[in-house]
């Protein structure tokens, strides 16, 4: 799948969430398109600011004191892999003294991936798949 909103291959990522049958996120801006997610059958996440955006990691095997943001595809935001890592409920606000320079500056750029007229509620909704009996939005 191609991210609508800058053109790169999104990635298809494992989820857990019963609502959800796929997800697909962008490896380069890291949009995110749900398929399945009531009550639309495809769902496609508005840009949020770089403090709303992401979650913090969650893992045993990382340092204690650094909090990492998650990076979606099995690692952090930063890049350090480790086994179970996974996002955890609590957001993750780079302006934190905790927060991890290499996570920091990472966002940064992701955010700055985002053309400025995909912003602001602009991300256009996909229309629902043929033969769907769901509203379209
Ligand atoms: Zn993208
Ligand atoms: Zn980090």
């Amino acid at each position: 799948m191609i991210c609508d909103v800058c053109g790169h291959g999104m990635r298809l990522v494992p989820t857990a969430e019963p609502d959800v049958k796929t997800l697909w996120i962008c490896a380069w801006c890291h949009a995110w398109t749900v398929l399945g997610h009531l009550p639309h059958e495809v769902s496609r996440p508005q840009y949020a600011p770089v403090n709303l955006r992401w979650e913090r990691a969650d893992s045993t095997g990382l340092p204690t004191g650094v909090l990492h943001a998650y990076g979606h595809f099995g690692t952090t935001l930063c890049g350090l892999r480790d086994e179970g890592l996974s996002a955890s409920p609590y957001p993750w606000v780079p302006e934190w003294d905790s927060a991890c320079p290499g996570c920091r500056s990472a966002a940064a750029e992701i955010d700055g991936r985002w053309p400025v007229e995909m912003r602001d509620g602009n991300r256009e909704w996909a229309p629902p798949p043929p033969g769907s009996h769901w509203p379209p939005f």
